[in-house]
Order: structure tokens, then C-alpha cells, then sequence
């Protein structure tokens, strides 16, 4: 980046619970007007990268809590040796997590490994997005008009959320003391959210849940943030931010952050995702168009669904008239609940998610060159799968989905389960097609 003709690199490292959350986060910040790539796990070589921003996605949310703690600290590492001065965890917008973790003990690993720096010592977390209807208020996070306890992630097979109150969810996960910075301060501005962060500070709270239900609300919260060495959140609170670098001098006015190269090839769409938005996603693209289901307990009795996946997309990309598939696992939670009753919660995941990297891998070979990904174990999994190492962000498909293109030149939207309208598979390969170069 250059910056009144001076030469500068990174300067903000990001963090990320998992795949899709740092694409997310991502796209929040190209279109702040930072050139952002996303890095699939810590990079081996400590060459510099290009860009104004650096997200490191790890696949930390659910595994145990210590693990976590070591990789988040080692991307940690590899961000200040980027020369990053600020840092932002992120995790997912409705907070997902389990009473063992992983998001306290990862803040309270950032703080300590942070805490010698100039405004390390206090963090937020604040996982509003009002764009995806994510909005917390005295504390409490609602999914559009529910609380989140009744939103659909009370039944996620991975992380259940059955508490609303953030407050109470994260001093569940962490030795520090957590606090609330009321929607009454953040209302008012910058000036009033410091004040609140001085006055929980003194109260000995080393991380304070921000309320905030609109994007005004977050832009004021990240000016707040200019000077905290961590931020922690969704990618909401990230709108504030690029402007905190703009003002510092540290980053060039918004020019082509989202800029692609185009890339040409047959299309697949891959869903292991059984949230509510996928599920109607996959009901939408079955009206029309041609799709392929995997049944869990088949892969489980050695069945070739692998195979024949494989065999349907083929015949439909490569005929005379070109076709992408569907290929989903995506079912109702009273069906998943019997598939994991049957299998075990992990092994129903695992092999879920095993059998779509193998799918996508094979097609990969057999000339597939776009993937859109619904799930963010299940975009995980694939990424791996494909040998992603990094990605350059472009513009966005939905609300925190943007195109991505990897460094291997395949076209990626990766998107977290309870993302994307409806029609997000359709647009998406629209999107995919038309990258800008
Ligand atoms: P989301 O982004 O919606 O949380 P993920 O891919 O992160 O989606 O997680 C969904 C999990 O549910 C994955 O581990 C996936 O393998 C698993 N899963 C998907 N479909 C089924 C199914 N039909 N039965 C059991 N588990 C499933």
C-alpha cells in the first residue's frame, strides 16, 4: 500500500473463528476500501502479502478450547510479523460457541499475549449485524425479531445457542470480568463510548459486550475502537474501521479494493449446511433446476455417493448444453437429529463433510473451476480439500458473502449456513461468471 508516497503494509490482522466468518469480515472490510486477502490457516513462509488487511481463518469454533487458544496464538504471531498494528477477532454474528468456548478463553489469550501495548489491556465483543438482522440491545442478540434462543440456533448441531444474554454467555466462557456498554452510550457517539470503556475499565472489566442496532451505531463504536490494540466481534463492528485507518493517514482513500481476475470453467454448488436459510436456499434451486442429494446414513454404510455425485455433475456440465449442479446434504433439523442420533453428532458431520471435500476435489480434476460453498465447516472442509492457501477478496454476492478468487485461480462464494436470500445459489454463480478482471 502506498500512502503519500511512503511505503506501507498490513495494517490490521484479523482472526477468525472460522472459513466463512473470515470472509465475511473480509468482505466487510474491502468495501470499506481495504485490499484484503484471506489466508487459510497461518501461513508456513513469513512473505509479505499485498494488501491493507490480513484475515487469518482458522477452524477453531468448535474444536477444544486449549487448541484454539494455540493456533489463535500462533496467527497472532504471524500478524505482528506482518508488521499489523491493530487486531480483530472474529467470530459469528450470532455468537456461536459452547459454554467451554471457544470464544473467552481465545479473547483472554489475545489480552494477555496483547497486553503490554499501548490500549491492549480491554477489549469489546460485539457480534451485532443489523444488514443479516443480527442486533444486541442491554445485551441480549436478536435474529430479526426474535431473541436468538428461539431464532433456529438453539437446534445447531454443533454449537446450540439457548441463552440470549451475551453478558451471561461469555462470563460463562472466561476468567475476565465482562461488562455492557449500553445502547444509552452508544447512541451518543464516540466520545460517550470511550467514557464508558474508561469507566468499565475502573471497574476492573477487561471486556465489555457493546450493544448496537444499526449501522450508525457500529461506525460510531469502531471510531471508539481506534485506539484498542483488540477488537473482538462480528463483521459488523469492522465497518468503522478502514475510516480509523483513512483518518491515521494509513490508508489510501477507497479505490479498487474488490478488483478480480476472471477465471473460465464449468460450476458446482456444494451444501452441507442445515440451517434455516440454506434449507430454503436448496428448496428454491429445486424447483428448477437439477440436484443431486447425499443421504448421511448411506456414506455411513459405504454406499458410493461419492461416485455418483460426481458422475450426476459431469453429465450435467459437460453435455451439450453446460448445467451446474446442486450437490446437498442440507436437511431439516428433525432429520439431522435422527441422522446424529443414528451416527453420533461428529461422525454424521464428519462424514458430511468428508464426502463433499471428496466431491469437490474430483470435480476439481475433472475441469470444475467455481465452487459455491454453503456452511462453514462444510467450506472448511472443501477449501482444505482443494488446496485453497489464500484468497483475494472481491465484491459481495449477499450480505457478507462476497466472490473470492483463490491464489490457485478457482472462484470461491463460501457462505456460512444462515446467509444469503433465497436465490443466493443462482446469483452467486452469476457472480462467479461475471468477475471483473
Ligand atoms: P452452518 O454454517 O449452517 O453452521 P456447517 O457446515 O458449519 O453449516 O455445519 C453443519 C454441520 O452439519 C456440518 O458438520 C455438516 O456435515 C452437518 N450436516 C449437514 N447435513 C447433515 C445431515 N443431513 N445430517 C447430519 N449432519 C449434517
Amino acid at each position: 500500500m502506498t500512502v503519500s508516497g511512503k511505503q506501507t503494509g498490513p495494517v490490521l490482522g484479523c482472526i477468525a473463528d472460522d472459513f466463512t466468518g473470515g470472509t465475511d469480515l473480509a468482505n466487510m472490510l474491502v468495501r470499506g476500501g481495504m485490499r484484503t486477502v484471506q489466508t487459510i490457516g497461518v501461513p508456513r513462509t513469513p512473505d509479505a502479502i499485498d494488501a491493507d488487511a490480513l484475515v487469518v481463518a482458522l477452524k477453531s469454533r468448535t474444536i477444544d478450547a486449549r487448541d484454539a487458544v494455540a493456533q489463535t496464538l500462533a496467527a497472532l504471531a504471524w500478524l505482528r510479523a506482518q508488521g499489523c498494528r491493530q487486531f480483530f477477532f472474529k467470530y459469528c454474528s450470532t455468537f456461536d460457541s459452547t459454554d467451554a468456548g471457544n470464544i473467552g478463553p481465545v479473547i483472554d489469550a489475545l489480552l494477555d499475549a496483547l497486553k503490554d501495548l499501548p490500549g491492549g489491556d480491554f477489549t469489546i465483543a460485539c457480534p451485532a449485524f443489523p444488514e443479516n438482522g443480527r442486533t444486541v440491545y442491554r445485551g441480549h442478540l436478536f435474529v430479526g425479531d426474535v431473541l436468538l434462543n428461539e431464532s433456529g440456533m438453539q437446534n445447531h448441531p454443533l454449537t446450540p445457542m439457548t441463552d440470549p444474554n451475551l453478558v451471561r454467555v461469555l462470563q460463562r466462557q472466561t476468567r475476565s470480568k465482562i461488562g455492557l456498554v449500553r445502547f444509552d452510550a452508544v447512541a451518543q457517539g464516540p466520545d460517550a463510548i470511550r467514557s464508558a470503556f474508561d469507566a468499565l475499565r475502573d471497574e476492573g472489566v477487561r471486556v465489555a459486550l457493546a450493544d448496537a442496532v444499526s449501522d450508525a451505531d457500529l461506525y460510531m463504536l469502531g471510531e471508539a475502537c481506534a485506539e484498542l490494540t483488540l477488537i473482538t466481534g462480528g463483521s459488523g463492528v469492522a465497518l468503522g474501521l478502514p475510516a480509523n485507518f483513512q483518518r491515521a493517514g494509513l490508508l489510501a482513500p477507497a479505490g479498487h479494493a474488490s478488483r478480480l481476475p476472471r477465471v473460465e470453467g464449468p460450476a458446482v454448488v456444494l451444501a452441507g449446511s442445515a440451517s434455516r436459510a440454506t434449507n430454503a436456499q436448496v428448496a428454491a434451486w429445486r424447483v428448477d433446476k437439477p440436484s443431486f442429494r447425499i443421504d448421511p446414513l448411506a456414506l455411513a454404510c459405504g454406499e458410493a455417493v461419492v461416485g455418483q455425485a460426481v458422475a450426476f455433475a459431469h453429465g450435467h456440465f459437460s453435455g451439450a448444453q453446460p448445467q451446474p449442479v446442486l450437490i446437498y446434504a442440507t436437511t431439516t433439523p428433525e432429520e439431522v437429529q435422527v441422522v446424529q442420533h443414528e451416527l453420533g453428532v461428529a461422525q454424521a458431520g464428519r462424514l458430511v463433510e468428508q464426502a463433499l471435500a471428496a466431491i469437490a476435489r474430483e470435480l476439481r480434476t475433472l475441469g470444475v473451476r467455481k465452487f459455491v460453498v454453503a456452511g462453514g465447516e462444510t467450506s472448511g472442509a472443501v477449501v482444505q480439500a482443494l488446496g485453497v492457501q489464500s484468497l483475494r477478496i472481491g465484491a459481495q454476492i449477499d450480505p457478507g458473502v462476497p466472490a473470492t478468487v483463490s491464489t490457485g485461480d478457482k472462484p470461491l462464494a463460501l457462505k456460512s449456513g444462515n446467509f444469503g436470500a433465497v436465490d443466493f445459489f443462482s446469483r452467486a454463480l452469476e457472480h462467479l461468471d461475471g468477475v471483473v478482471s
